[in-house]
């Protein structure tokens, strides 16, 4: 099954279209209480460099049903980035993100091993010096590449329409950005993406299971 299938297979069993970024420790204690809340988890660096891999290994056993998504943002050559999507695949994550800019090559590398996320657009400032000018082109390269999901960023709903103007119906998009980063909740979601991705807002509010099911209950349900 594709990954996109996968998740929207998950999203659809629950309702929901929420993913929760893992980036830290203490985000993993709650993971059993959101859990009804999210169709994903994504794992980001800052936690496998401290964790390692047998971390995921684990969580992959406990939570079955849960999507895993390898937030590495990989951009390196077709040979590193065959071993660092290898080593994705056999720690049981089910996709792994993958910077557009590295170009088709090191893309495919990774293809072969495990479904890429491709990074088409950022939310960070400096995205807009190299990365917002050349979102249209990272589209096209993910049509051509056949990959069918892809993270455009919700602090930028001008990009998320542009990104689902050019990708139609055969991508998925997963949008970071909402909470902490300024983004409101179902914004990215009416403007064309599929799924908003949340960490901080939830792992460091007071009450994270009751910030979950509220976030989960403003996120449009899309059929
Ligand atoms: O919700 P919060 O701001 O805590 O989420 C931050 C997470 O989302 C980090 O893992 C960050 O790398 C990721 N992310 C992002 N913008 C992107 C892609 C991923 O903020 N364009």
């Amino acid at each position: 099954m594709e990954f996109s299938e996968k998740i929207l297979k998950q999203a659809e069993e629950i309702n929901s279209r929420m993913v929760f970024n893992l980036d830290v420790e203490k985000g993993i204690s709650i993971l059993d209480e959101i859990c009804p809340y999210i169709a994903a988890c994504k794992i980001n660096r800052t936690l496998t460099d401290m964790s390692g891999m047998n971390f995921v290994k684990n969580l992959r056993k406990k939570y079955p049903d849960l999507v895993f998504i390898a937030d590495f943002k990989i951009a390196d050559i077709p040979h590193t980035n065959e071993v660092l999507s290898k080593n994705a695949g056999q720690a049981g994550f089910d996709a792994v993100t993958v910077q557009a800019f590295v170009g088709s090559d090191a893309i495919i590398a990774v293809q072969r091993n495990i479904d890429v996320v491709l990074v088409v657009a950022m939310s960070h400032e400096g995205a807009k010096e190299f990365i917002s000018e050349n979102v249209r082109q990272f589209c096209n390269l993910a049509l051509n590449l056949n990959i069918d999901a892809v993270v455009a960023p919700a602090t930028r709903t001008e990009e998320i329409k542009t990104v689902r103007e050019i990708l139609e119906n055969k991508a998925i998009i997963l949008s970071p950005g909402v909470g902490v980063q300024g983004g409101n909740f179902g914004d990215a979601v009416k403007n064309g993406a599929d799924f908003e991705m949340v960490g901080r807002t939830i792992y460091d509010a007071k009450n994270p299971k009751e910030t979950a099911k509220e976030i989960y209950e403003k996120l449009p349900f899309k059929k």
